[in-house]
């Protein structure tokens, strides 16, 4: 056979035009569906493509043998691009308060009350009744008062900056006493002795790593000490030969030197989390009972709320911190205000959190429940996965995630996957991802796991994972 060389420019002049393309039946569909720019802007997209693949390949591509398959070839691109990236995804890692995954789920209410301040003017600093210029804080503040008792709340955009402008308010070119054993690295570049130089802070570590002692605190307070901190070692637990000092004595001392006693609580629970059979966390209020001056948490963490740090304490305090410039950097937005608020009135009626606050359900889900569900999830969905993938159901553990409890786990049940033919585990675990709404679960050596305590919309999950088990 002869091979006939074709020349680059004869690839170039078999590239179709712009018109000719623009001209093929389905792109006027096309057109109607994501606009004509965005059309236009794919279609210059595939001949620039296609114009690199002839200067580097010396060929053209796939599709300028099919034109009547590019207008379908376009529309899946096109979809692949108007495709939010923050969709909605199934959690069913077996970690409820994931980080990377956005922590906590809000409440009905929180999302009704986020909607609307998002679509109306909301009197977010303005006091309607009195006509007068109001604080932004100062609903989430009174509702904190009653929650916790503190004299006032401030708000800011995470516990992190909550921490920094804490430090920053009330001890910038002073000590802080920290003890070693709290000494956190709470993940990406935050670690205490990092935030206390950001803040302008001097730490001064007393103790040792497994024991510090009321006398460590008591040697280190010199006439530069602005406050001793407790940092509640939320992702970690030193067990064994340990001592440490509570809040209520370190407070006494505190009184007594004149110092302050300041607090970064990490999660921040509100109420009991022995009722779900975990440990029972401090909580703000039990901490400002005990006097402490400052304690900060998270508000999406066991909370139940958006993304947010609080600060509660004394009234002098904390307009220490809304009057400091960095406060005005780490003020929250309406949306988040509206959130929180939503999520703390729940607290309100303590008997219908469980009910109401999406985090609280999961912990509150019974094994049996559990049991049961995934009983009638697995009879229905293994017949789809047949013959590639055995679903079994197997007992597993849920942590709650994002550095709160990390000892304690709740028991659960998953959805197990094992491969019996030719696709395998990580083959699987993509298609998962590539649902309409991504499933993520948990690869372990042999099994993908579904952990069902993260479940929300049995029914949905079932539908989807029949419809991936069909077209596998
Ligand atoms: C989680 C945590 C933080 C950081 O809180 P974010 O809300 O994630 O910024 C700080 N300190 C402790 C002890 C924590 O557990």
């Amino acid at each position: 056979m002869i091979q006939i060389p074709i020349s680059l420019q004869d690839l170039y002049r078999t590239l179709p035009s712009m018109d000719s393309l623009l001209a093929l039946s389905g792109l006027s569909e096309l057109q109607t569906e994501f606009g004509k720019t965005a059309t236009k802007t794919a279609l210059d997209q595939l001949l620039a493509e296609a114009r690199t693949l002839i200067a580097t390949d010396r060929r053209l591509p796939p599709w300028c043998d099919n034109l009547d398959a590019l207008p379908g070839y376009l529309h899946d691109r096109l979809a692949q691009q108007h495709r939010l990236s923050l969709t909605p995804v199934w959690n069913l890692t077996g970690t409820l308060l994931h980080t990377n995954l956005g922590r906590a789920q809000q409440s009905e209410a929180a999302i009704d009350a986020v909607t609307s301040v998002m679509r109306y003017p909301t009197p977010l600093e303005f006091e309607l009744h009195a006509g007068v210029r109001g604080h932004r804080d100062n609903t989430i503040s009174n509702l904190m008062q009653q929650l916790t008792q503190a004299e006032q709340c401030c708000v800011v955009n995470n516990n992190a900056a909550a921490v920094l402008l804490m430090l920053s308010s009330v001890a910038a070119g002073k000590e802080v006493i920290v003890s070693r054993g709290e000494l956190v690295e709470i993940g990406g570049a935050f670690r205490i002795p990092d935030i206390m130089r950001q803040a302008g802070c001097t730490l001064v570590e007393v103790g040792s790593t497994n024991r510090t002692h009321l006398r460590d605190y008591q040697e280190a307070i010199t006439e530069n000490t602005a406050a001793i901190m407790k940092v509640h070692t939320s992702n970690y637990h030193i067990c064994g030969f340990t001592a440490s000092v509570e809040e209520a004595q370190l407070a006494q001392l505190c009184r007594e030197k004149g110092v302050l006693l300041i607090s970064d609580l990490g999660s921040g629970s509100l109420t009991d989390l022995r009722r779900f059979g975990l440990n029972n966390e401090p909580t703000p209020q039990q901490m400002l009972a005990d006097g402490v001056d400052l304690v900060s948490f998270s508000g999406d963490k066991l909370l139940g709320g958006p993304q947010s740090g609080l600060v509660v304490g004394k009234s002098q305090l904390i307009k220490k911190l809304q009057s400091h410039p960095l406060k005005r950097a780490l003020r929250c937005d309406k949306m988040i205000l509206a959130a929180l608020e939503a999520t703390l009135r729940h607290y309100l009626y303590p008997e219908t959190l469980d009910k109401h606050l999406p985090i609280m359900a999961k912990l509150a889900r019974t094994e049996t429940e559990l049991r049961s569900l995934g009983s009638t999830l697995q009879q229905r969905i293994q017949p789809h996965f047949e013959p590639h993938f055995s679903v079994g159901l197997v007992n597993s553990r849920t942590q709650v995630g994002s550095g709160a409890q990390p000892d304690t786990t709740l028991p659960s049940i998953s959805l197990s996957f094992s491969a019996k033919g030719k696709l395998s585990l990580t083959q699987l675990e993509k298609h998962f991802k590539a649902c309409e709404r991504p499933v993520v679960g948990r690869l372990t050596n042999d099994q993908l796991l579904l952990d069902l305590r993260g479940a929300d919309c049995a029914l949905a999950i079932q539908a989807q994972l029949q419809r991936l088990g069909d077209a596998l």
